[in-house]
């Protein structure tokens, strides 16, 4: 199965939430554009209608993963008991709909907020995070789920911004049911270049996000990605790659101030999955 047969895009890039009538537009989408799945946003996990989003993609023959962004009231690597407390309810919760959806990982930013720290993690927030996160590993492994750790830039989180980071933060967990999640746009900004952290996880490299580093169409900026799937292609990488994309005029306020995305960079939704469909097509 090539890299295009396990490409999807991320639910965010037709709506801004995950209401009934957002579900059904978003897969819409994405099944007219021949993905393979859709990464549903699970932020509020509790307002998750699972009945409706799995039948769903039963008729539209689609995959769904779920992922989830802590904030600072659900920051599991604070050192405030309540925080880390609420953080993991929120992780768990998110893990339950993950599964009632269908999906065999949970991706995203759970090992700490999606913010702008003020400086470098603690010993003891990050020991909690890898606390709970080994938790829901164990969680998860009664689920039959693997968890997928997404490792972003300095200013989204201050604890795994390298490839390398992640893995020692997985070791540190000692579960086997823990991979790695690179996004190239993050990459772009942190690692030596596109190949290296791909062989350095290997195996251990789970789920990927392909997102150019304008946050727009998959080469109009600097990302290397020749590089990148090659590198896929050399460790015989056979996970799932999710499509990512923000434009400023059709973000919320909320999703908008939490990414900065500050520029406009497209506005049709449907024709930029196809161009990135098309672009992954011949270029692996
Ligand atoms: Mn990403």
């Amino acid at each position: 199965m090539t890299l295009v047969d396990r490409l999807g895009a991320h639910g965010l890039i037709w709506a801004n939430g995950w209401s009934s009538e957002e579900a059904e537009l978003t897969l819409r989408g994405a099944a007219e554009a021949g993905l393979h799945h859709v990464e549903v946003p699970l932020f509020d996990p509790w307002s998750l209608d699972a009945d409706h989003t799995r039948g769903l993609l039963g008729q539209l023959g689609l995959a769904a993963t779920g992922s989830l962004a802590l904030g600072p009231d659900t920051d599991v690597s604070s050192t405030d008991r309540s925080v880390v407390d609420a953080g993991r309810r929120q992780l768990m919760k998110a893990l339950e709909a993950a599964h009632a959806i269908g999906s065999a990982y949970l991706c995203g930013v759970y090992y700490s907020a999606l913010c702008r720290y003020p400086g470098p993690p603690s010993t003891a927030g990050r020991a909690n995070s890898v606390a709970v996160v080994g938790e829901a590993a164990q969680r998860a492994r009664e689920l039959g789920m693997t968890l997928v750790l997404e490792v972003v830039n300095r200013y989204e989180t201050n604890l795994l911004n390298t490839a390398e980071d992640a893995l020692r933060f997985i070791d540190d967990t000692g579960q086997d049911n823990i991979a790695v999640h690179l996004d190239t746009y993050h990459m772009n900004m942190h690692e030596k270049n596109m190949s290296r952290p791909v062989r350095a996880c290997r195996d251990r490299l789970g789920y990927v996000h392909i997102r150019e580093s304008t946050s727009g169409y998959l080469g109009s900026g600097t990302v290397d990605f020749a590089e990148f799937f090659a590198a896929l292609e050399d460790i015989g990488f056979d996970g799932l790659a999710t499509f990512e994309a923000f434009t400023y005029s059709r973000c919320s306020a909320e999703i908008r101030d939490l990414l900065c995305v500050w520029a406009d960079t497209w506005s049709d939704p449907d024709h930029l999955v196809r161009h990135a469909r098309d672009f992954v097509a011949v270029n692996t």
